[in-house]
């Protein structure tokens, strides 16, 4: 598979989050999207490859929760006698990291992982970990994409269906709770905000709430249309996980700097809502897409959101998309 440059721009990449983060790991350094391209091999097989040399970081938070990161979206872990519990399963290739990484954290056997939602970055490793013995759940729509062709347009690419073993298991449609190693773990829908598939996913004793990937820390977030996705939906789901912290909520973003807070969400809540507002007014104008990308709506913005692999100009293209 062979990307021609405009595929780069058009807005429905699948992950383009996931090239980012694995490019950086990889290279020790921010690649950017032309760099990567440049690589002229399929998107996959270039996360694959640079997850694979990926190291794992692992952040522990409080009551016996983890995050790790390097693989794909940040992945947290409950750890305890009823076994451990998986908050996304990063990419395949990083199982030889991702072992140690957990083995680090106690002996117990990985017994529970939860799909925030569909996407490569965050439920790859589905198989091995059913494999060890992890029942998967997820959002009934996470499990649809799982289990069909996922036909991504913009960059001709065919995802297949996921192998048996990595299909969620125990699937439920708006709420479903958990009592694990003395944690009460509530999933809950968003509705469509990154995907048609997003849940958060909250442990109430330690006050620790992981967003998916309807919040990105500090950088543009990809907005997934080709499967639900739009920007009122990461709107209304940042406005929903400002609704449901505190100040003293630790919040794990779905990228970005594992580790957040109330503070630096409603930063971004904020943001997304600006730049809304500002496309909308142009398009509104009548304005073609290339001249609102040429006005530069999100400029006061850009130091701080639009350093990682979502650049203005995509983003931009993600926001006009839905208004
Ligand atoms: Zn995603």
């Amino acid at each position: 598979m062979t990307f021609a440059r405009q595929h780069l721009f058009s807005r429905r990449g699948f992950c383009l989050c996931c090239l980012g983060s694995a490019a950086f790991n990889a290279s020790g350094g921010w690649l950017t999207p032309r760099e990567v391209f440049a690589e002229a091999r399929g998107i996959v097989s270039l996360i694959k490859d640079s997850a694979a040399v990926s190291p794992i970081v692992t952040h522990k938070l409080r009551n016996n929760i983890s995050v790790l990161e390097g693989s794909g979206g940040n992945i947290a872990v409950l750890t305890g006698p009823d076994g451990k519990v998986l908050v996304d399963a990063g990419i395949g290739v990083s199982r030889p990291q991702i072992t140690k990484a957990l083995a680090d954290l106690g002996a117990d056997q990985v017994t529970h992982l939860i799909n925030t939602h569909w996407h490569f970055d965050h439920a790859d490793g589905n198989e091995w970990l059913h494999s060890v013995g992890a029942k998967i759940i997820a959002q009934a729509n996470t499990r649809k994409h799982l289990s069909e062709i996922q036909r991504v347009e913009d960059w001709d690419y065919n995802f297949l269906p996921s192998p048996p073993g990595a299909i969620p298991s125990e699937i439920f449609a708006t709420e479903h709770s958990l009592k694990l190693n003395g944690s009460t773990i509530g999933l809950k829908y968003y509705g469509p905000a990154h995907t048609d598939g997003d849940i958060s996913v909250a442990f109430a004793e330690a006050d620790i709430l992981h967003t998916a990937d309807t919040y990105w820390n500090g950088i543009y977030p990809f907005i997934d249309y080709s499967t639900g996705g739009s920007i009122d939906g990461m709107i209304q789901a940042a406005d929903t996980n400002l609704a449901i912290t505190s100040g003293n909520t630790i919040v794990i973003p779905g990228h970005g700097q594992p580790i957040s807070n109330r503070f630096q969400l409603k930063e971004y809540r904020d943001m997304l809502v600006a730049i809304r507002e500002n496309v909308a007014t142009l398009k509104k104008q009548g304005r073609s897409l290339d001249e609102i990308v040429a006005a530069k709506p999100t400029a006061v913005y850009d130091a701080k959101w639009g350093q990682f692999v979502i650049d203005p100009g995509f983003f931009t293209k993600l926001v006009y998309e839905g208004v």
